[in-house]
Parts: C-alpha cells; sequence; structure tokens
C-alpha cells in the first residue's frame, strides 16, 4: 500500500493517542482537559487526511498558506459549517482579502501594516475574524512575530485604532532550547493584557506548553505523519 494510504487509516487511531496525551498533560499540570483545544494542521497533506480527521470529530484546521488552503477548504466548510480553519503561517498582505473570505481565525498578526490591512478587509467584507498576535518570544531575526517588549504597546494599538478582535496571542519558540521559558513569556503577555488564549505547542513539545497554559496547541506530525 502507498504510505499515503496508511496515513489516512491511521488518523483516527493516532488522533485518539494525542488526545489521551493532551488530556494527561492537562491533569497533570491541575488543568481542565477541555480547556485545551487542538488545531490539526493539515498543511501538505490531502483533503482526504482532512476528512479522515473530520470523520472522528476533529473541527479545528491549521494551515500555514493561504493558497494551498483555497486548495482543500472551501468545499470542506460547505459539508461542515462548524470547521474552524486558523492561518498559522506569514500573511502577505496582498492575500488578506483571500485570507479574511476563507480563515475563521488569523494567529500570526505581527505588524501595524497587517493589523491595517486586514481591518480594512473585515470592515469591506463584513466578516470580522478572530485573530492572535504572533510573538517572537526567542526574539530571533529571522523569526516573523513582534518583540516581547513591543508586544504591549502593538496588542493596545490593535484594539484601540484599529478596533480588532483579539483573541490571545501565539508563539514559535526558538528551536533546539527548553521551550517552557518562551511559552511562560507568551503567558506573562497574555496576562498583563487580559488575553486568554494562548496558541503554543507542536507535536513535539506540546506537553510542556500545556502545563504552561496552553488553550490552542497546533499540531501536524502527531495526527497526519511526516510531511515530505
Ligand atoms: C507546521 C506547523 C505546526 C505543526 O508542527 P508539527 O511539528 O508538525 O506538529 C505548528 N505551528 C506552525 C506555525 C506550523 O507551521
Amino acid at each position: 500500500m502507498p504510505s499515503a494510504m496508511n496515513d489516512v487509516a491511521s488518523i483516527a487511531t493516532n488522533l485518539a493517542a494525542l488526545k489521551a496525551r493532551m488530556a494527561a498533560a492537562a491533569r497533570g499540570a491541575g488543568r481542565d482537559p477541555a480547556a485545551v483545544e487542538l488545531v490539526a494542521v493539515s498543511k501538505t497533506h490531502p483533503a482526504a487526511a482532512v476528512e479522515a480527521a473530520l470523520a472522528t470529530g476533529q473541527r479545528i484546521f491549521g494551515e500555514n498558506r493561504v493558497q494551498e488552503a483555497q486548495g482543500k477548504f472551501p468545499a470542506l466548510k460547505t459539508r461542515f459549517p462548524d470547521l474552524a480553519l486558523h492561518l498559522i503561517g506569514p500573511l502577505q498582505t496582498n492575500k488578506v482579502k483571500e485570507a479574511v473570505a476563507l480563515f475563521d481565525v488569523i494567529e500570526t498578526l505581527d505588524r501595524p501594516k497587517l493589523a491595517a490591512a486586514l481591518a480594512k478587509e473585515m470592515e469591506r467584507q463584513n466578516r470580522r475574524i478572530a485573530c492572535f498576535i504572533e510573538v517572537n518570544v526567542g526574539a530571533e531575526p529571522q523569526k516573523a512575530g513582534i518583540l516581547p517588549d513591543e508586544a504591549d504597546a502593538f496588542i493596545a494599538q490593535c484594539r484601540t485604532e484599529w478596533r480588532l478582535d483579539l483573541a490571545g496571542l501565539m508563539c514559535i519558540p526558538p528551536e533546539g532550547r527548553d521551550p517552557a521559558p518562551y511559552f511562560e513569556i507568551l503567558a506573562a503577555i497574555a496576562a498583563r493584557n487580559s488575553l486568554t488564549a494562548l496558541s503554543m505547542g507542536m507535536s513535539a513539545d506540546f506537553e510542556t506548553a500545556i502545563a504552561c497554559g496552553a488553550t490552542f496547541v497546533r499540531i501536524g506530525t502527531a495526527i497526519f505523519g511526516h510531511r515530505s
């Protein structure tokens, strides 16, 4: 059998195992497992893989490219009206129109120019969608996200100047280091700005993220297998 077929067959098993690990991590941290939601990251995987996850009851999905999501999700969203699609990759301002039309949550708001463009486009389409601000918690030069030192001011500006519907914060901690201190930076910025949602944790570090307060974990590989 081609491996893609095996991947689809194993998605339900992978999801069940992952949900059990998420719940155990939440309980271990004295948290309610229901307070941690799973964003199933389906980038590079075919619509059939998304369907296999939908069949288990999974409803929140993450994609990192607007164009790829446009190829997979419009038909699925018609069939599953409660499907929620999160954009988890960088958003260029020339893709804002398509992004606002298709996605239900933008997790990667990271600069004033994008905030202004999103606000304008949401107004134009009369479609208000929730945003997460991406924070570059490790202050890494090559990485997207607002710097931790600039986060408070940007959050305030998004609220007062553009009146965006801010749900919370998102981060991708530096590779190869203990992620816990970085997750704690994100949690602290959220707490002092009265933001409740924290999107943090991927296949390799979601248990740590849950211990640090994650309310959304974004997981691809542990559900859909390795990306080619
Ligand atoms: C791909 C991706 C994920 C999922 O990563 P896995 O290691 O496959 O779980 C999570 N967040 C972002 C922003 C991603 O691009």
